[in-house]
């Protein structure tokens, strides 16, 4: 617990808020099922469900759990962005992210679909410290007043936790009420920048200027030009060095660890790192070039000149090798 404490008490943000920088940061696809079809879910409009049901079957808990304890031995408490389909439905969610919550600092995104009963338990048995919870509010399968009853229950049980949206077309004249709903019950509310197909244009390239307006009205998404550049405007990024292999991943449900999810089919070579259950996996030894075109979410944030900007010590630190906390 010593690294949260310093977090927490030392004038620094927390831990979950603006890029980590404390040691390594992976976003890891635990497993590719979920209880709701959105439309604009990348899973959904790709039809990959069947497909990746076949490819990635589960893994032991205790597989993950044993592989996540050898890497913080090796590198230090790391902070894992658990992504799906939905994270919490995973057997036995609260005892498996209980026990991993000593090891990591843990961002579980979910839809928050689980019962009260079983949120409760969640909270009860894992760090509180330790973990942040990004919950997607679908409107398409989710009720906003039974949403906004297990984040107050989440929120009184002293977890951080903020509300997502996605901007899929047909609900950013939605945007203002949704977020005007949470904020009254003092809970933040963020977008997540809509990459996929409605009605036979691509987003985000086919954001109309009065969309991309409302867009700007996301503090997030407004909080640094860089962020706007890259997530909204496609800024091109091959060529340029980034950190991500180095002290960043993309771990997919199968172990295999990717530098970051921006560089999909096709990439796979060069952007393979190893295999998080392998006894010797280990990250790339220094920043290296992108090898994609654009960069996909907010992974543009280890660019070398990014991390440079806002992590000086945290490259010091990792190109010096005294990382482990
Ligand atoms: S810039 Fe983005 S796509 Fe390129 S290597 Fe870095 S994280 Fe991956």
């Amino acid at each position: 617990m010593k690294k949260m404490i310093a977090n927490n008490g030392s004038g620094r943000s927390p831990w979950w808020r603006g890029p980590y920088r404390d040691g390594a940061t992976f976003t890891w696809d635990l497993l590719y099922r979920c209880n709701y079809r959105c439309s604009y879910c990348w899973w959904e409009q790709k039809k990959l469900w069947g497909e990746f049901s076949k490819k990635y079957p589960p893994v032991p808990a205790q597989k993950w759990i044993d592989a996540w304890r050898r890497l913080g031995g090796r590198y230090g408490r790391a902070r894992l962005d658990v992504l799906g389909g939905e994270p919490l439905a995973t057997p036995d969610a609260a005892g498996f992210f209980a026990e991993l919550s000593k090891h990591h600092d843990l961002v579980i995104n979910t839809n928050l679909s689980p019962g009260r009963k079983e949120l409760e338990t969640l909270a009860a048995r894992c760090v509180r410290e330790a973990v942040y919870i990004n919950a997607s509010f679908h409107p398409e399968f989710a009720e906003r007043e039974s949403f906004l009853e297990k984040m107050r229950l989440l929120k009184e049980a002293g977890f951080p936790a903020a509300v997502f949206v996605v901007s899929y077309p047909p609900l950013i004249p939605q945007l203002p009420k949704i977020r005007e709903f949470f904020s009254k019950a003092g809970i933040p509310v963020g977008v997540q920048v809509f990459q996929g197909t409605y009605r036979g244009r691509d987003y985000p390239a086919a954001f109309t200027e009065a969309e991309r307006e409302a867009l700007k009205t996301d503090a997030g998404l407004r909080s640094s030009e860089e962020r706007w550049a890259y997530r909204v405007e496609e800024r091109p990024t091959r060529g340029k060095l980034c950190c991500a292999g180095w002290f960043y991943g993309n771990v997919k449900a199968d172990g295999e660890v990717y530098r970051c999810g921006g560089t999909g089919p096709g990439l796979e070579t060069e952007a393979r790192v190893g295999n998080l259950f392998q006894e010797d996996f280990e990250l790339f030894p220094g920043p290296a070039p992108c090898p994609a075109g654009r960069c996909f979410c907010q992974e543009h944030i280890y660019l070398l000149e990014e991390q440079e900007k806002k992590c000086p010590d945290l490259v010091e630190r990792w190109a010096s090798g005294k990382r482990a906390q």
